[in-house]
């Protein structure tokens, strides 16, 4: 059976230069981009009543480091790329839902306001984001109770509506939105039981296991899966059982039950590519994503794509430079610049050995200047060779001391390392290493140690890159510092070592508002001290307007340092 949508579309198709399908990081970037490149009519079709997609309810830091140079938390980024949005004067229309759209550029969209409206673009980007897997996807055995969210519900429940979801927490899957989870229910008086990964190696980002488990105790236990769901109205526990790392199927007679009455899943986003399916677009089955050239277009002339839609990104500060990229060449083809992925002169891109995908996957053979190839690894691997061989020839190798599925990778080539071939094949050439190595494999442990001093393995958490550092102490000072990649590694061993320091991020109840606000110290505060601060911002009641980068409090706990609020609550 099928079902026909028969509501008329309402009035005249509209013309507009360029659509924007979705106001995320990357469709916002994409907007102002083609902006600053000569395009005038844009418009962006968001279908929700505000823009910053999942940037909304992800109220922690460590957004914005290499866009904006600072650390803020996501809801401050959103609002810096909506102004750049609104400081162009770009149309924005919300709660405007794209029902379709075809590879000659015709957009369906769907609004309370407007009803069915048909747009016909000179270009489309395509900005739509991802979504979580969802325990249907998973396929695990037992009965459906409350309580069994995907770890992006619980986030939204929790920072958009000041809804705990649960009490006795299990996590499956470590995934960075997992890990976030974990310490933001910590916050908010939940008890984490454990976070469990099916495989050998975390799916999120160093930072996140240090920042969000370590810091809070949170057991990780790579290897384990959940192989049954009791409770019959609400959750009252879970089999959890070890995965065999060569069948990767659960041991029989391994599972224990671990009462609960949360279970949160964070395994995995999905890019949300129905509409470019269903318009005939090309695909690539490994990143889920529109099969793209250099440029960022897809197989059908003038529609582009950016963001999480086109690969799951672990850093926004790169969403946002995609988006740049894909609203420059939006521009390019408004002005008559030709090609498409799918056209016939182009160098085929194509993942090798431990390479799960790579994005682009054609260049033109016309192609100018640098092409910035990202991909993920399959494994964790220490030491690692990126190999780039063209038609069977080494065009490039570069190094890397570790390479992790978690974190997206990419290099960059001059067009002319690869002219004239046809095929360009990206392998990891490394070995190969186990469970939990990745936190520990680039820090080498000193051969000798001075008498009396002690050595520390650390995750330098300064920004995403996650360094690993080998820090050695002795009579209260840092005597030597190995495996930073930049000064801030050496200020952030001294101080991790001597007088650890964290960012805190949480929300605050506002007067006549159903909506908390979300604020966070302006500075680091001493780590020992984040209980104090959260037990004294939960005392403190805002009066609106609120506004994004309002001190809210001063001298949290006499730390010196000011609380500031992260979005507004007007
Ligand atoms: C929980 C979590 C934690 C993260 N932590 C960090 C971090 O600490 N640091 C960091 O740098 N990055 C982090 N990231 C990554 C980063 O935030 C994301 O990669 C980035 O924000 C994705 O932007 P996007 O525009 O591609 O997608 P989205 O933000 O998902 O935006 C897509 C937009 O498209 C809209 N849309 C979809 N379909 C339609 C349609 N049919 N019609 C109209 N509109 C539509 C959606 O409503 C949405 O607003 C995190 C991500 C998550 C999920």
């Amino acid at each position: 059976m099928t079902c026909e949508n028969t509501t008329p579309i309402t009035g005249e198709p509209i013309y507009r230069d360029l659509v924007v399908i979705g106001g995320g990081a990357a469709g916002l970037a994409a907007a102002a981009s083609a902006y600053d490149n000569g395009v005038r009519d844009i418009v962006i079709l968001e279908r929700e009543g505000a823009t910053g997609g999942i940037l909304k309810q992800c109220i922690h830091n460590g957004f914005g480091l290499h866009r904006f140079d600072e650390e803020l938390a996501g809801p401050e980024y959103a609002l810096r790329e909506a102004a750049r949005v609104a400081e162009r004067n770009i149309e924005v229309r919300l709660n405007t839902m794209v029902l379709s759209l075809t590879d000659d550029r015709r957009v369906v969209a769907v609004s309370p306001d407007e009803g069915l409206v048909e747009y016909v673009a000179g270009a489309v980007v395509l900005a739509m984001g991802s979504r979580e897997r969802t325990r249907g996807m998973l396929g695990i055995a037992g009965s459906r109770p409350a309580g069994v969210y995907t770890a992006g519900t619980a986030q939204q429940f929790t920072n958009l509506r000041g809804i705990l979801p649960g009490r006795e927490v299990v996590m499956l899957g470590s995934g960075d939105i997992g890990l976030i989870m974990a310490r933001r229910l910590v916050y908010e008086g939940a008890h984490v039981k454990m976070v469990l990964n099916r495989s050998h190696f975390s799916g999120g980002l160093k930072r996140n296991i240090v920042q969000c488990l370590d810091d809070y105790g949170i057991p990780l236990r790579l290897s384990h899966t959940i192989t049954r769901i009791h409770g019959r109205a609400r959750l009252t526990g879970v089999d959890v059982a070890r995965v065999d790392p060569a069948t990767k199927k659960p041991i029989p007679g391994s599972e224990e039950f671990v009462p609960c009455d949360t279970l949160l899943l964070s395994v995995g986003l999905l890019p949300e590519n129905e509409l470019t399916r269903a318009a005939g677009i090309a695909m690539d089955r490994r990143s889920n994503g529109a099969l793209v050239d250099e440029t960022l277009s897809t197989s059908a002339p003038g529609i582009f794509s950016c963001g999480n839609v086109l690969h799951i990104h672990d850093l926004v500060d790169f969403v946002s430079e995609e988006g740049d990229r894909a609203g420059e060449s939006a521009a390019r083809y408004l002005a008559g610049a030709e090609g498409a992925a799918g056209s016939a002169d182009v160098v085929r891109v194509v993942p090798g050995d431990g390479v799960g995908y790579v994005v682009p996957q054609v260049v033109h053979k016309d192609a100018q200047g640098q092409v910035t190839f990202r991909f993920r690894s399959r494994d964790v691997y220490k030491k690692a060779t990126i190999a780039v061989v063209a038609d069977g020839e080494m065009a490039k190798t570069f190094r890397r001391p570790i390479v992790l599925p978690a974190e997206m990778e990419s290099v960059k080539l001059p067009v002319e390392a690869f002219a004239g071939a046809s095929e360009l094949k990206i392998s990891l050439d490394a070995e190969q290493v186990g469970a939990r190595a990745d936190q520990a494999a680039a820090a080498e442990p000193a051969e000798q140690l001075p008498e009396g001093a002690v050595a520390h393995d650390l995750v330098c958490i300064s920004c995403p890159v996650g360094c690993m550092i080998h820090a050695v102490e002795q009579d209260g000072k840092i005597v030597s510092v190995t495996g930073n990649t930049c000064r801030r590694g050496l200020k952030y061993a001294e101080g991790e070592v001597l007088d650890p320091q964290r960012m805190v991020t949480c929300l605050v109840d506002v007067e006549e508002s159903a909506m908390p606000a979300s604020v966070r110290t302006e500075r680091t505060v001493p780590k020992r001290l984040i209980p104090d601060v959260l037990a004294e911002l939960r005392r403190v009641t805002l009066t609106k307007p609120v506004r994004c980068g309002d001190v809210v409090f001063e001298n949290v706990c006499g730390t010196g340092v000011n609380v500031v609020a992260t979005k507004d609550v007007l």
